[in-house]
C-alpha cells in the first residue's frame, strides 16, 4: 500500500507548540541524532527497546569476561538528563502509521502512542540466520547484551562441564568452540576465546587442560575480512593460526545442534564437528520496522530487510521520515557504526534547518574513517584510507579509537583499568554467569510472548489502546 505525499509542517505551522521530533532507536544512529538536536527548537522523544545505548563494537569483550555490560551500556536516560528538549521513553515500536504520523510503541501490555513531525528510524538490524532460525536455539548471536551474557555462561560453562566429565570424546565436545562468520565479530570473538583458554584459565583447572581447546573459525566465504582486502585478511588469518585458532573457509554450515554441527565444504563433502559451543556471527536482518515502512511508502526494501532512502536520508515523497544506520539501504554503504552516526547527525541537522527555515544541505556524504579488527592482545588489523596497519600500532590505533567512543566517562576509566587486568595482567574481572543468563532465552522462548505481560501484572487503569503521553495534538 502506499500513501499519498505527506506534507511537511511549515516553521509556524505547528499547532501543539514546538515540532515534535521522535527517534526510534537508542543506538548510534538514535542517540547521535538526539545529542545533535539538543540546541534544535524542538521537542525531541527517543524510543528504545531497551534503557540503554548499547555499544555492539565492544560485546565479545563482554561475552569473554573483559568487561561488564555496564560499561559498554550506559543508560540512556542519563546519557540525555541534561538535554533539557529530550525525553527517554522505554518500549518497543510495533507499529508506525504514517499517514496519521504516529508511532506506537508496548512495553509489558502497557501501549503508548506518539504523534510526530518528524521522524527519525534507527533500529538498526538483527541476527540472520539465512532463513535457517532453527539454528538459533544452539547457537546464539552476538547482538545484544542478553547474547552476550548468555554466551558468556555458555563459554565458561564449557569449562565447568569439561572439568567433570569422564569420558574424552565428551571432555574434547565440550572444549571445542566454533564461531560461525569470519568477519570483524567472528574473528574477534575467536581471538578471544584462544585468550582466555590459553592465558586467563591456563592455571585453573585440575582435570583438563584449557590450552588444549579447540577453537574453529569457520566462514562459507573463501576469505578471512574479505571487507578489509586480501593483504590484511592474510595477515588476520596469519594472526589467528599463530594464537590457535582454527580457520577453516568455503565451509557452509548446514546444520546446527545440541552437540555440533554438519558443515559442507566447497567440495561437496559433508562432514560433522562435534562442539559444545556455536556462536554466529555471521549475517545481519534490518529491523522489521523497514518492511513496515516500505508497506505504507512504496519505499524498496532490500533481501536484508534495509529500506532504500534518498540522497538526504529520507523517504520517497515523505520528507519528514528520515531513516539512518543499519536499517537504510544507500550506496551500498556498509552497516558499521560511522555510518549510522553521521547519518544521524545529518537527519538532525536536515530538522534544525527545516524547522528554522534555513536551505537544505547538500546529499548526505559518508566519511569513511576506515575499519579495524583486533586479533587478540597487542595484534590488530587496521585499514584507514590508503593505509593499512597490523599487528601492534593496529592494536594501540584500535585501543584509542574505541575508547573515543564509549559514551561517559567513568565507562571510560573503567574500561581502560579492565583491559590493564586482561591485556597487560591474565585476568577477566567479568567472570561472573548465573543459570538465567543461560537458559532465560530459551526458557521465555518455550512459554511464549504473553507470559511477561501476565507475571508483572499487565497494565493497571489505563487503556493500553491509543493512550498519548504528550497530550498534544498531533500537527
Ligand atoms: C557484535 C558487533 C560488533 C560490531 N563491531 C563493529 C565495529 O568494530 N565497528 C563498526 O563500525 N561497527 C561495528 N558493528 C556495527 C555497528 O554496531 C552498527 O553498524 C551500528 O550499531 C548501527 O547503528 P544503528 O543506530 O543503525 O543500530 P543500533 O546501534 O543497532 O541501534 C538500534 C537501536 O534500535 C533499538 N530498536 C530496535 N528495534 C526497535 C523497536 N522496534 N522499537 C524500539 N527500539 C528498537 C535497539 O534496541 C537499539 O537501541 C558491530 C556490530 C555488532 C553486532
Amino acid at each position: 500500500m502506499t500513501t499519498s505525499p505527506a506534507q511537511v509542517p511549515a516553521p509556524n505551522d505547528f499547532p501543539g507548540g514546538r515540532p515534535r521530533v521522535v527517534i526510534i532507536g537508542s543506538g548510534f544512529g538514535g542517540l547521535f541524532a538526539a545529542r545533535a538536536l539538543r540546541k534544535a527548537p524542538v521537542d525531541v522523544t527517543l524510543i528504545g527497546k531497551t534503557a540503554q545505548h548499547l555499544f555492539q563494537p565492544l560485546l565479545y569483550q563482554v561475552a569473554t569476561g573483559i568487561l561488564s555490560e555496564g560499561e559498554i551500556a550506559p543508560a540512556t536516560r542519563e546519557i540525555l538528563r541534561g538535554q533539557k528538549n529530550a525525553r527517554v521513553i522505554l518500549g518497543e515500536v510495533t507499529e508506525i502509521d504514517v499517514a496519521a504520523r504516529t508511532v506506537s510503541s508496548e512495553i509489558l501490555g502497557r501501549k503508548t502512542v506518539h504523534p510526530y513531525d518528524e521522524l527519525i528510524v534507527a533500529a538498526g538490524a538483527g541476527q540472520s540466520y539465512f532463513g535457517n532460525d532453527q539454528f538459533a536455539e544452539f547457537a546464539p548471536g552476538m547482538k545484544s547484551i542478553d547474547d552476550a551474557l548468555e554466551l558468556r555462561g555458555r563459554i565458561f560453562g564449557a569449562f565447568e562441564l569439561a572439568e567433570i566429565a569422564h569420558d574424552q570424546a565428551e571432555i574434547d565436545r565440550l572444549l571445542t568452540f566454533v564461531v560461525v562468520g569470519a568477519g570483524p565479530t567472528g574473528v574477534e570473538m575467536a581471538g578471544q576465546i584462544a585468550e582466555l583458554a590459553r592465558r586467563t584459565l591456563r592455571r585453573d583447572f585440575r582435570n583438563i587442560n584449557p590450552t588444549g581447546a579447540r577453537v574453529i573459525l569457520l566462514d562459507a566465504a573463501p576469505a578471512v575480512l574479505p571487507s578489509f582486502g586480501k593483504k590484511l585478511g592474510d595477515r588476520a588469518r596469519r594472526q589467528l593460526n599463530e594464537i590457535g585458532v582454527d580457520v577453516q573457509l568455503g565451509a557452509m554450515v548446514t546444520g546446527v545442534d545440541a552437540d555440533g554441527l554438519e558443515v559442507k565444504d566447497t567440495d561437496g563433502t559433508v562432514r560433522r564437528i562435534q562442539a559444545a559451543t556455536k556462536i554466529w556471527a555471521a549475517g545481519v536482518q534490518a529491523s522489521e520496522l523497514g518492511r513496515m515502512l516500505g508497506e505504507q511508502t512504496g519505499a524498496e526494501v532490500d533481501r536484508a530487510g534495509r529500506i532504500s532512502v534518498e540522497p538526504d536520508l529520507t523517504l520517497p515523497e515523505h520528507p519528514e521520515i528520515h531513516v539512518v544506520g543499519d536499517m537504510m539501504a544507500l550506496s551500498k554503504l556498509p552497516g558499521v557504526a560511522q555510518v549510522a552516526i553521521q547519518g544521524g547527525r545529518y537527519a538532525a541537522e536536515a530538522i534544525q534547518r527545516r524547522v528554522t527555515g534555513k536551505k537544505p544541505q547538500d546529499p548526505f556524504h559518508y566519511s569513511d574513517k576506515g575499519s579495524m579488527a583486533t586479533i587478540s592482545r597487542f595484534s590488530a588489523v587496521a585499514d584507514i584510507g590508503p593505509f593499512k596497519f597490523s599487528g601492534f600500532i593496529a592494536w594501540v590505533l584500535w585501543l584509542v579509537v574505541h575508547l573515543m567512543y564509549i559514551v561517559g566517562f567513568k565507562s571510560r576509566v573503567t574500561t581502560v583499568l579492565h583491559w590493564m587486568v586482561s591485556f597487560l595482567g591474565r585476568g577477566r574481572s567479568e567472570r561472573v554467569a548465573t543459570q538465567q543468563q543461560v537458559y532465560g532465552r530459551l526458557a521465555l522462548e518455550q512459554l511464549g510472548p504473553n507470559w511477561e505481560v501476565s507475571k508483572t501484572g499487565g497494565p493497571k487503569n489505563t487503556d493500553p489502546g491509543d493512550e498519548d503521553i504528550t497530550q498534544r495534538e498531533s500537527a
